[in-house]
């Protein structure tokens, strides 16, 4: 059985892009070993199954949707980072 890909690459490039609508197993493989499988956020360990994949810059402040703008983090981490995005957001369009 051959891979649908055929090429299997280890190490991705920080300006390697990843998909607007989800991420690719290898983009999640490759953040969370960069990351030793720990949040990001608070150092906590990752659970597979409650990891959130979130872009540092996010996209609506123009962040970059490359592997290098791509961290892993815990629910508690993903909801603070979500308010804190809602609130810079909040802030640009009061000005
Ligand atoms: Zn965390």
């Amino acid at each position: 059985m051959t891979s649908e890909r055929g090429i299997h690459t280890a190490i991705y490039p920080d300006d390697a892009p990843i998909g607007d609508a989800y991420l690719t197993h290898e983009a999640v493989r490759t953040v969370l070993e960069r990351q030793d499988n720990r949040c990001a956020g608070c150092s906590a360990p990752l659970d597979a199954r409650s990891t959130y994949f979130d872009l540092r810059q996010p996209a609506i402040c123009g962040g970059p949707h490359t592997l290098g703008n791509l961290e892993a983090l815990c629910p508690s981490c993903h909801w603070k980072h979500i308010r804190r995005i809602r609130e810079r957001f909040a802030d640009h369009r009061n000005k």
